[in-house]
């Protein structure tokens, strides 16, 4: 199957292409020629498929045509190495929870997928360079965990990552090197472009991005929206679920559209944002209005032009047509916080700030007699400091949070300086001229 860039300009290319190389030429995302529909036959029998079962169907309809079904489902089945249960919250109203991976976020999925797909497509050394302010890096750096030919270089801000989130990616070892910058995010960000946009240093290595626009990163995430909704079938909800995504990049989100467009019955979409509300405001007035992000507490929804609007808009053709099948909400941190409160109050549930949006959105748009899913993106534990601040009592922290806290950080040091961050991968990583 082939891939088209959003942008239109650049040459159709194969799911190798884009999965190598992640953003198009005329820096467009990629998206499917075409978005299979699955079977009646699936949808008759998939409420008594287990997860891997289902999403083994789902990726044979994007890339059985591309990869040996045996291969993708080795990939699928070692990338969903957890569940995703739906919990009930209220009567109407289920959590879908997407943080049980390794790193407590539901990143896990789509880093580990991408991982062992990029194995499957390359065969000297790959490097993957991704900078970070927290969640991203640890969801990379541990989905691409001791995966054969691939190394990992993780750039964050010293000192300006919270210490939970440090441990995550920097006391892994392996092909896993983390470099605390002198500098800020965007000085990360920066040193990872520059590498990328440095024509004789590509020559001599392979490198690539583990960034979220990747269609193998991307697209694996619509395997949760057809298990949560199997599981409320399960449950004896006949009626199709309203789905409540929080979003920041839109790239979840965006795999739960094109769920629903492989026909699994959704009745709509609502998507959750914090202050950040650039999508919200496009749903009002048709306008998009990019800007920078503004900082929340729900920090990993910080993004002020989200880079799968251009998907979203791809896959609709029109403002009025997102319109009818999606809606808004966007939440300050006093809503977050009260949010938190109050569902805990009421119902024993314990959102995190991402989970929060999501829930509130749902419960003020779902109407009477539906029943609607919201997406728990990450554990609370992730957010203790915020989540202890607005409880006022202590979250309890899962093992395998602790166990990233007992090992030996290490990470190198560097400048925020190009010239030295160009020396150290070039003494770090192997030629690929043979
Ligand atoms: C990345 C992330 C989001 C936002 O997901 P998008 O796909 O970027 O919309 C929400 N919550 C958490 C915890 C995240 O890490």
């Amino acid at each position: 199957m082939m891939y088209y860039s959003t942008n239109g300009k650049a040459a159709p290319a194969t799911l190798r292409h884009a999965v190598v190389k992640g953003l198009a030429e005329d820096r467009g995302l990629y998206v499917p020629e075409r978005i299979q529909r699955l079977s009646p036959d699936f949808f008759a029998n998939f409420r008594d498929m287990d997860f891997a079962e289902i999403a083994c169907h789902v990726a044979d309809a994007f890339f059985g045509v591309d990869i040996p079904q045996e291969a993708l489902h080795r990939i699928v089945r070692e990338s969903l190495s957890f569940d995703c249960p739906i919990v009930p919250v209220d009567a109407d109203k289920y959590a879908l929870e997407l943080f049980h991976g390794p790193t407590l976020a539901f990143k896990d999925v789509g880093a580990r997928f991408m991982a062992r797909m990029l194995r499957h497509f390359s065969d000297g050394e790959l490097n993957v360079l991704v900078a970070t302010s927290g969640d991203t890096g640890s969801a990379v750096a541990n989905g691409f965990l001791g995966v054969e030919g691939i190394r990992v270089f993780v750039l964050y801000p010293e000192g300006k990552v919270s210490p939970i989130q440090e441990c995550q990616f920097t006391t892994l070892g392996q092909n896993i090197t983390a470099i605390a910058v002198d500098g800020v995010f965007d000085d990360c960000q920066a040193l990872v472009k520059q590498a990328f946009m440095d024509a004789s240093l590509n020559e001599e290595r392979a490198l690539t991005s583990a960034n979220s626009i990747n269609v193998a990163r991307f697209l694996p995430q619509s395997f949760y929206y057809f298990w949560a909704c199997a599981q409320l079938k399960r449950r004896g909800v006949q009626e199709a679920p309203v789905i409540c995504v929080p979003s920041g990049n839109f790239g979840n989100i965006c795999a739960a559209l094109y769920a629903k467009r492989m026909g699994l019955d959704v009745k709509r979409f609502i998507a959750a944002n914090n202050a950040n509300s650039v999508f919200y405001e496009y749903l009002r007035d048709g306008q998009y209005r990019p800007r920078p992000s503004v900082q929340t507490i729900a920090n990993a929804m910080d993004v002020g032009d989200p880079s799968n609007f251009a998907r979203v808009l791809h896959l609709y053709g029109s403002h009025a047509a997102i319109c009818a099948d999606i809606s808004g909400a966007t939440y300050n941190d006093t809503q977050i916080a009260q949010t938190i409160r109050d569902v805990k109050a009421r119902t024993g549930y314990l959102c995190d700030p991402h989970g929060a949006c999501g829930y509130r959105a749902l419960a003020e748009g779902l109407q009477a007699g539906e029943t609607g899913i919201f997406c728990e993106t990450a554990h609370p534990a992730k957010f203790m400091d915020t989540v202890e601040a607005i409880l006022g009592e202590e979250v309890t922290v899962p093992e395998k949070l602790l166990a990233f806290t007992r090992g030996q950080r290490q990470s190198v040091r560097m400048p925020n300086d190009y010239a030295a961050f160009r020396t150290f991968l070039l003494e770090h990583t192997k030629s690929q001229i043979q």
